[in-house]
């Protein structure tokens, strides 16, 4: 791998201060769009992770803990605040990181900015209720912090993930140990020092970097972790459940997705094709939401696809710095290859690639992990490109003529998390939002995830709901106290 001169190194974060790693060793990280390595950082392991929960352990009885619930908001605030100062520096890490387009890294950072903001106004309007029980005293709840919280954040939105958990968790007065995803630990190790800017207290906020099956492990299995909040593919919120079982943890999961796009015939249909491009290609087709599977009725299915590919031929593809590119790479050549593998696939089961696919082999795109965006066409629900997540820019269209057929299409993958309809029937709308098995669902639009609203997945696209007040019912504890008048 080149390696560029000054190469800067990165340590662990562990109670308010860079450290390297207990055994010295680093892992580099590169920049996907020309395959360049950019950073060295200290690769943590089980070592480091005790160091880590000890010191979160230290500051939920201490500093972070002894706050009162409007000075943890206070400090919420501050962190919004510098989030935002820190904008550009943010948007630029993370695009040299993920390869996103530079516009989307700005978004980013902006939501993670307003989730501090929402979470740090949520502290003081989230708390316990009286109950009519008993009859010689009164009954009240109490919400209480469940104490150190690991988050295992993922690859595709390393800084948004890591907000939407950080803020609530520090909200409801937790503390915690932070595992960003290998490919991209830098924007999580810049939060968490702009986090020390805005006077979050040592321990408070730990980050170890390092390999999942090491330092993930370690936190999902460490007995004085008392929640995990991971989100990443299914199989590991698998593993991640069965290691924390043995001590009881709090677990909650935002996994896979197969998401259904289902296009009726009375769609308006330039408006349908002109955001379905966009819900599975942005990010490269790395979204857990990504509109992956197009359900489309039999009477505009033709024109559907026509409208469809035609867009998609003119997407820009490309330097993710430049301000004109739509789309950028892959996160590593490894995910490419294995993106290719299945539209590779899709043929050999009998779909037609109606566009995309290829992997530049010369010109400038060559040197990065870029893919263009497929749209596969034929394909049957018994397919593997149309049960599997893919996790890359590939579009599986199936066709439908009846209601309940389009229904029985959505339902059948064993995920369950996001998904669209596209009709103006509003009666349809009504049926089909209420028989699809999806945690969030969008009509008429391809966005579902809003920072107000719950957000999570129905089968085995996971467990609980972050986002909104609910997240903050996954960082707390409900204490039951009856308070007897005879005293
Ligand atoms: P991944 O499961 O490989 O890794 C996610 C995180 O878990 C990383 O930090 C990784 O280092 C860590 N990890 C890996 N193995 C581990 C283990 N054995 N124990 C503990 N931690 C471990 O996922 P990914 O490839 O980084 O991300 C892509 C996946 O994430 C896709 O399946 C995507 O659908 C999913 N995702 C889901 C959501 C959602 O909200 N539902 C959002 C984004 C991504």
């Amino acid at each position: 791998m080149p390696i560029t001169a000054a190469l800067p190194q990165e340590n662990l974060w562990i109670e308010g201060r860079r450290s390297p790693s207990a055994s010295g060793k680093t892992f580099f990280v590169v920049n996907p769009a020309d395959g360049k390595a950019i950073a060295q950082v200290a690769e943590g392991a089980a070592q480091d992770v005790e160091a880590a929960v000890q010191a979160a352990a230290r500051a939920a009885q201490g500093p972070w803990g002894s706050m009162n619930p409007r000075q943890r908001a206070r400090v919420l605030f501050e962190i919004a605040r510098c989030v935002r100062e820190a904008r550009e520096e943010l948007a630029l890490l993370e695009t040299r990181n993920t390869g996103k387009p530079l516009a989307d890294s700005r978004d980013e950072a902006d939501v993670a900015a307003n989730c501090f903001e929402y979470y740090a106004g949520a502290v003081s309007k989230f708390f316990g209720e009286t109950i009519p029980a008993g009859s010689n005293g009164l009954d009240v709840t109490l919400r209480e912090p469940v104490g150190v919280c690991a988050l295992i954040v993922p690859w595709n939105f390393p800084m948004m993930i890591a907000a939407w958990k950080l803020a609530p968790a520090l909200a409801c007065g937790n503390t915690v140990v932070l595992k960003p995803a290998s490919y991209t630990p830098l924007s999580a190790l810049k939060l968490a020092e702009i986090c020390a800017q805005a006077g979050l207290p040592e321990g408070a906020l730990n980050v170890i970097t390092g390999p999942g099956a090491v330092v993930g492990e370690a936190l999902s299995s460490h007995p004085l972790v008392r929640k995990i909040s991971f989100t990443g593919e299914t199989k590991t919120g698998a593993r991640i459940s069965k290691l924390a079982a043995d001590t009881i943890k709090r677990v909650s999961l935002e996994l896979g997705g197969k998401s259904p796009n289902i296009v009726f015939d009375d769609a308006n249909l330039d408006l349908c094709v002109e955001k379905s491009v966009f819900s599975v290609f942005s990010n490269a087709g790395q979204d857990c939401c990504a509109r992956s599977r197009a359900i489309v009725q039999d009477k505009i299915y033709d024109r559907f696809v026509e409208a469809f590919v035609a867009r998609t031929r003119k997407l820009v593809i490309g330097d993710p710095m430049d301000p004109k590119t739509q789309i950028g790479p892959m996160i590593s050549a490894k995910q490419r290859d294995h993106v290719a593998g299945y539209v590779e696939l899709g043929r050999e089961e009998g779909a037609d690639l109606a566009v995309g696919g290829d992997v530049p082999r010369s010109g400038a795109l060559a040197k990065g992990s870029f893919i263009m965006p497929a749209v596969l066409t034929q394909c049957r629900s018994s397919m593997r490109v149309v049960q599997e997540e893919i996790f890359g820019p590939v579009l599986c269209v199936l066709r439908f003529k009846t209601e309940d057929e389009a229904i029985a299409l959505a339902n059948d993958t064993p995920y369950g998390l996001s998904g669209s309809l596209w009709t103006r029937d509003l009666g349809r709308a009504l049926r089909v939002s209420r028989a699809v098995q999806t945690g969030v669902l969008s009509v008429n639009t391809s966005t579902s995830v809003y920072l107000e609203a719950p957000f999570g997945g129905y089968k085995t696209s996971g467990v609980g709901r972050e986002l909104g007040m609910k997240a903050m019912e996954l960082y707390s504890e409900i204490k039951n106290v009856f308070f007897s008048q005879e005293c």
